[in-house]
């Protein structure tokens, strides 16, 4: 059912569950679900509602069906679901002939709160939002009943069929269940069951003036799809005894049940909808796809592969306990999976010019640099090499720390697959900046190993001034920089100014004009990149996926 292979070994309290169902022949077979709401793109925490629920499915040779929750046509979209469904795809998961929409189910949902309202199960409220919230009681005190609760079937069955006609407008009535007004659980003080809302719905049109709540859609539409394990997030498990109730009382064809396990919070990140909407209508980023924003396209634009995602939901497992989780572990995830795949390539990013005084003018000769150490089989390349180089701007230091081991002036360096060079003076402008260094190459060290074995401390990566190609590469960082942005206040006070840099004076080995667009590729000492969509064939565009350690910059800050 999926295009992924089944991961081994996966164990939480969930798969325990249905492993103890199928044993036990309480269900011959798994089915779940994964219900987004089209009213937004989905983030890394869908990713792991859905690996979840395609996961299970898969490894107990069950099935997972994709259901559409639309039951707000106020804020959904077909854009949204066009890009949900491209999305989950994305991830690796298929549903096959299992892509459903609640809004299918609208006939039925509707016959089903005429069962209920037969059965003296539910009526038509006439009180105000605000009347209703003041006779819905506190966590603290019960509630009182509604003065419209004890109408007869006749006139609720009336009223609702006149509500269904669009003959009252938005917000005048509502229908709700008759459970308890002075329940400990404040979803079964009578909860709403259907509002008047006189909106367009993507799919059903005009057809409907009313619509179904959550609560009274959710847990029949899995009863009608049949799916065995309804999985969803913490903040759902004071509605399971609503759930039930509904499941109890209709003549539902399955009897699905709920289950809750935590969702993914991640550190430095929002992944709620309505803040990630915020950050775009307020320009704080530049769209959905932005590759500072947590969502699955912007992690595709920025160079991370489906895979990894996984791996990452893998990790961080299923429970029931909130907690945390840093953005470094799916970095981590990422760098383990492209260190095995990505292609080396050769950038530099803030380029420092380099003159090789003995190397002859106009002259300039290709070395061979190895594809990817950790795949013998992705061979090798030319590198073209002459007497203009750059070399990354801080790799040189005029007065080196004791730890600095690049280049400075009097000192050689390894420049790597070329030779040894020698920095013999640093030129200046007119500030004091160094604007370019004369340096000498030794011969004798082509591909880099001298013949008498003499060492040097560094190897730096370089480009061709003559052969280079120009580009702009976006380096990010965290969207936010408190761990948990908004905990003191506003979480727009959280902004990381620094999220990204764009630097646009960047040159690269010529190999990298031909780079696939979206593939990823390792630029040597710097990190993973992928061409984002903003590339031309003359103006090339890379994102930074995610940084390669670096033990300089871990000392400075230890020494900071
Ligand atoms: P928001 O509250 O931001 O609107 P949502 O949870 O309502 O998000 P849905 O489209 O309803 O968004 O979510 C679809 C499914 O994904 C639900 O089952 C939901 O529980 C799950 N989900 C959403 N966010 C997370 C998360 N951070 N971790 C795990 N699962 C999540
Ligand atoms: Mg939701």
């Amino acid at each position: 059912m999926s295009e992924v292979a089944v991961e081994e070994g996966a164990r939480d309290f969930i798969r325990d569950i249905v492993r103890a169902d199928l044993e036990a022949g309480r269900h011959d077979t798994v089915v779940t679900r994964f219900p987004p709401e089209p009213n937004g793109y989905l983030h890394i925490g869908h990713a792991k509602s859905i690996c979840l629920n395609f996961g299970v499915a898969q490894e107990f040779g069950g099935r997972c069906h994709l259901r559409f929750d639309d039951t707000n046509p106020v804020k959904e979209e077909q854009e949204y679901i066009e890009a949900i469904e491209e999305d989950v795809r994305w991830l690796g998961f298929d549903w096959g002939e299992h892509l459903h929409f609640a809004s299918d189910y609208f006939e039925q949902l509707y016959e089903w709160a005429l069962h209920l309202i037969r059965h003296g199960k539910a009526y038509v409220d006439d009180l105000s939002p605000e009347e209703m919230r003041a006779y819905r009681g506190t966590l603290t005190e019960p509630g009182r009943n509604s003065p419209w609760r004890d109408r007869s079937v006749q006139e609720n069955l009336d009223l609702f069929a006149r509500m269904r006609a669009g003959a009252f407008p938005d917000g005048a009535r509502v229908l709700r269940a008759k459970i308890d007004m002075a329940s400990g659980n404040i979803n079964l003080r009578d909860p709403v069951l259907y509002r008047i809302l006189h909106a367009a719905h993507p799919r059903t049109g005009d057809a409907w003036s009313i619509y179904p709540t959550y609560d009274f859609a959710h847990g029949q539409s899995d009863a009608i799809e049949g799916v065995t394990h309804s999985l969803c997030t913490l903040e759902f498990e004071d509605h399971r005894p609503l759930y039930d109730w509904l499941i109890d009382n209709l003549p539902v064809p399955s009897r699905p049940r709920q289950y809750e396990f935590a969702r993914l919070n991640l550190a430095y990140t929002v992944l709620s909808k309505r803040r990630l909407i915020q950050l775009i209508a307020e320009g704080h980023v530049r769209g959905w796809d932005d590759p500072r924003m947590p969502t699955l396209r912007a992690l595709r634009r920025r160079g991370v592969p489906p895979a990894a995602i996984r791996d990452f939901v893998r990790r961080v497992g299923v429970a029931r306990a909130d907690n945390l989780v840093e953005p470094a572990l799916l970095d981590h995830c990422v760098r383990e999976l492209l260190n095995r795949t990505a292609p080396r390539r050769m950038a530099v990013l803030r380029p420092l010019k380099v003159v090789l005084e003995n190397y002859p003018e106009g002259q300039s000769e290709f070395l061979e640099a190895i594809n990817n150490p950790e795949d013998p089989g992705a061979g090798r390349r030319p590198v073209p090499f002459g007497r203009e180089l750059y070399i990354e701007r801080d790799d040189f230091l005029e007065e080196p720390p004791k730890k600095f081991f690049r280049l400075a002036p009097g000192r050689e360096v390894r420049l790597r697959y070329a030779y040894f060079i020698t920095c013999r003076e640093a030129i200046k402008d007119a500030a004091g900046e160094v604007v370019e260094l004369r340096c000498t190459y030794d011969p004798a060290t082509r591909g880099g190993d001298p013949p008498d074995g003499r060492k040097v401390k560094a190897t730096l990566h370089w480009v061709s001034a003559t052969h280079a190609v120009p580009a702009e590469v976006r380096l990010y960082d965290h969207l936010f920089r408190a761990p948990e942005p908004g905990a003191s206040g506003d979480y727009r006070d959280d902004l990381n100014p620094g999220s990204l840099e764009g630097l646009d004076q960047c040159r690269l080995e010529p190999a990298l004009a031909e780079a696939a667009p979206g593939e990823p590729v390792q630029f040597e000492r710097q990190g993973y990149f992928a061409q984002d969509p903003d590339s031309r064939p003359d103006k090339l565009v890379f994102n930074r996926t995610v940084a390669l350690r670096d033990s300089w910059a871990r000392l400075q800050a230890k020494d900071k």
